[in-house]
């Protein structure tokens, strides 16, 4: 029962095609502070709500509708996927934009984005300073709400295959994950 759903989700086909361009996140989970188990969070906007709290307001199972701790996890963290951790605290992405996560093909590392409203993508503050300057309806949109600090690719979820390239290291587990997927085998 853990995450059969996710394993099964992607082709080979769109597999490869993501490998080229690196890969997106396609499950975010967060783990229960009580339990310690990890319960699968079906959008992103609820995910960056649960992540923005996450201090104040830990996640516990039931939060999740008709969930609660007796329940098996949604999925286990090991090697079947890449994992990678988001900080907890993080602000949600201000309405109307996306946040983008793209995991490298070589594992190395998340680069992060926003999608504005309009389609743009921008890669740094200053560039999202500018579309706000630019087009005052996203004036709304505060600045600080803007983050690219980006979740921490987990060494002993990698592919054994793959050659890392530059320094990764694995820090103590914490409690909120995003989560990229899918292996080379
Ligand atoms: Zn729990």
């Amino acid at each position: 029962m853990d995450a059969k759903s996710a394993a099964s989700a992607s082709s080979t086909t769109a597999k490869r095609k993501f490998i080229a361009s690196g890969r997106s996140i396609d499950i975010y989970a967060v783990e229960c502070k009580l339990c310690l188990k990890w319960r699968k969070i079906d959008t992103q906007e609820e995910y960056e709500e649960i992540r923005s709290r996450q201090r104040e307001d830990p996640f516990v199972c039931n939060k999740k509708e008709g969930v609660s701790c007796k329940d098996a996890a949604d999925l286990n963290y090991d090697s079947s996927r890449t994992w990678a951790i988001d900080k907890p605290g993080l602000p949600r992405t201000p309405r109307g934009f996306k946040r983008s996560l793209i995991l490298r093909k070589d594992y190395s590392k998340v680069d992060a984005y926003y999608i504005t409203p309009t389609g743009k993508r921008l890669k740094s503050r200053n560039e999202i300073a500018a579309f706000i300057e630019a087009n005052q309806d996203y004036s709304y949109a505060p600045l600080e709400d803007f983050n690219f600090t980006v979740p921490k690719v987990m060494e002993d979820t990698l592919p054994s295959t793959t050659t890392v390239h530059g320094g990764l290291t694995i820090r103590s587990r914490p409690r909120i994950i995003s989560h990229p997927r899918k292996i080379i085998n």
